[in-house]
């Protein structure tokens, strides 16, 4: 049934234009050409937080990326139907920043993301064993939600994003009825707000084997009268680009959605399923 699933949108993957992409943006777009995505957008990483780490300097690359990407756009055009999108993370981290990124590019879409809480490491780094899983879950749908409320974003990137390395890789089984209202208060609040959430289909390559987030909460948003939903492999190279999408698409459709959503120029465009 996957097959008849058409690859309608990847909104959310990384070039070489992030400090942890391997193939560069023309790559990244001959790809998506090649597996016939209908609607396909850049997202390269702009850790605020991280916005002055030596390791990677955003400042230039994010500058780069505003120029080199409308140029692959229309070097594609007629081939590709491409738009220019960022993964902004921890945007409340430094306000004053975010808000001089978002008034200086002309982002056709933006992914909110939180890798990691105010005062603490990304939770790729973070010791489950050390720490309680528990009280770092809370703090991360804490700022989630504060995200959710400021809301200068499109939709919300890989709700449960903590899950894959508590889960996935510490293998640590987590009751989540606990945050279950915080949940619900974080859906009801993006709906409020005019946007999304994205099903993000990296977890479906990792040990977590479930998008993020998973049909529970794919379920719930659309309970809380969700109805913006994109999908992305957030792939970090051209081979996993466009991987997980026909299965998120079929779960979206198991959950009651009948479109798919992309964005051109910050408006949601739908698309429908069938
Ligand atoms: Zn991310
Ligand atoms: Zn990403």
């Amino acid at each position: 049934m996957e097959n008849e699933i058409r690859m309608i949108a990847d909104c959310h993957n990384h070039s070489t234009q992030s400090p942890d992409g391997k193939n560069t943006v023309r790559e990244m777009a001959q790809r998506a050409v090649e597996l016939g995505i209908e609607h396909y957008t850049i997202t390269d990483h702009l850790e605020i937080n991280k916005f002055y780490d030596e390791e990677f300097l955003y400042e230039e690359p994010v500058r780069e990326s505003s120029v080199l990407v409308p140029q692959v756009i229309r070097e594609f055009e007629g081939k590709l139907d491409m738009h220019y999108g960022v993964e902004l993370g921890q945007p409340l981290h430094d306000m004053k920043l975010t808000e001089r990124m978002l008034d200086s590019y002309d982002y056709e879409f933006i992914i909110g993301s939180c890798h990691m809480v105010k005062g603490w490491d990304d939770f790729y780094y973070l010791d489950y064993q050390k720490t309680d899983p528990y009280y770092l879950l809370g703090l991360y749908f804490d700022e989630v939600l504060q995200m959710a409320e400021w809301g200068r974003f499109d939709v919300l990137g890989h709700l449960t994003y903590p899950l894959r390395y508590i889960q996935g890789d510490f293998g640590i089984k987590i009751d989540m009825s606990r945050y279950e209202n915080i949940i619900e208060e974080i859906f009801r609040t993006i709906v409020k707000n005019g946007m999304g959430i994205e099903i993000n289909s990296s977890g479906l390559r990792q040990k977590i084997g479930v998008t993020m987030p998973d049909e529970h909460y794919v379920s719930l948003y659309k309970k809380c009268g969700g109805e913006i939903i994109t999908v992305g492999s957030d792939a970090h190279r051209a081979s996993d680009l466009g991987k997980g999408i026909r299965e998120s698409i079929s779960l979206a459709k198991k959950c009651g959605f009948d479109k798919i959503y992309y964005y051109k120029n910050r408006k949601p465009v739908g698309v429908n399923i069938d």
